[in-house]
């Protein structure tokens, strides 16, 4: 979501190689990949399937276990010293049952609706989610993984009005009604080997407004490019919350001070 439309169009801008070097993102990454490959083991053994984006797999040929996967992926990025701290992080993850071993069915996953009142090139909105589960009720349920740098929880209370998860939380009423059950967030902290997985606290009126929201930082998006403002004339959130965000300070604080 976004969170300030200068940083919005500056960050077009940026080298999106080198961000993935930072160690907030680089872990992340190697989590994620890690995290995608063991589920799709899991889902083939106890499912004889799974759906990864829009394709069915129905056995385990066409996936590098865990353990391949994330060294490949660091190699990929350059990002190999941030290996042992995920490995040994998913080495005591996969020892722990986890009640989301019976229920995973996609990864991943994009999920996709077209906004209202938007011209039809720009009104096409997706959202990936890295696991779409099913409960023993046949209700539906999307997680998200995140990597956290603290166990609290506040963490829950944190991402409850989080734009990416009305996202998903729209999304999934909009394709499964009365059988969705929510959003999950599956905390990761790498450094103490913890990990749990619970639902987010409900926002039933920011849910049913998601999309409206979306729409009006579309138009506004859609106005100032056909003016092609300069991305300093785009609205400036100056917030010490946004300008100094829980990774750091945001990369064009300097810009925004100085000019
Ligand atoms: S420093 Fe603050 S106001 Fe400036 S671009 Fe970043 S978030 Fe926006």
């Amino acid at each position: 979501m976004v969170q300030c439309l200068r940083a919005f169009k500056l960050d077009q801008q940026k080298d999106w190689a080198a961000l993935v070097k930072r160690p907030p993102l680089a872990q992340g990454e190697l989590l994620h990949i890690g995290m995608a490959h063991f589920y799709a083991g899991v889902a083939i053994d106890r499912r004889g399937q799974v759906w990864v984006g829009a394709r069915k797999y129905e056995d385990k040929a066409g996936f590098y276990t865990w353990e391949e996967a994330i060294p490949i992926l660091a190699e990929k990025y350059d990002i190999s010293e941030h290996v042992p701290l995920v490995m040994a992080f998913m080495y005591e993850y996969v020892q722990k049952p986890s009640y989301l071993l019976n229920d995973v069915i996609a990864l991943e996953y994009e999920l996709q609706t077209h906004l209202p009142r938007l011209p039809a090139d720009r009104d096409l909105y997706t959202q990936r989610a890295d696991l779409i589960c099913k409960d023993d009720q046949g209700r539906y349920y999307i997680v998200d993984h995140k990597k956290v740098h603290s166990v609290t929880s506040r963490t829950f209370d944190q991402f409850t009005l989080d734009g990416q998860f009305l996202g998903y939380a729209a999304l999934g009423r909009k394709l499964w009604g009365h059988d969705f059950r929510g959003v999950f967030l599956h905390r990761c902290h790498l450094e103490s080997k913890v990990a749990d997985c619970r639902p987010i606290n409900s926002a039933p009126e920011a849910v049913t407004g998601h999309f409206s929201n979306l729409v009006a930082w579309e138009r506004v998006l859609i106005q100032l490019e056909q003016e092609q403002a300069d991305p300093f004339d785009y609205p400036a959130s100056t917030s010490e919350h946004v300008c100094h965000g829980k990774y750091g300070p945001c990369d064009h604080i300097n810009k925004c001070r100085y000019g």
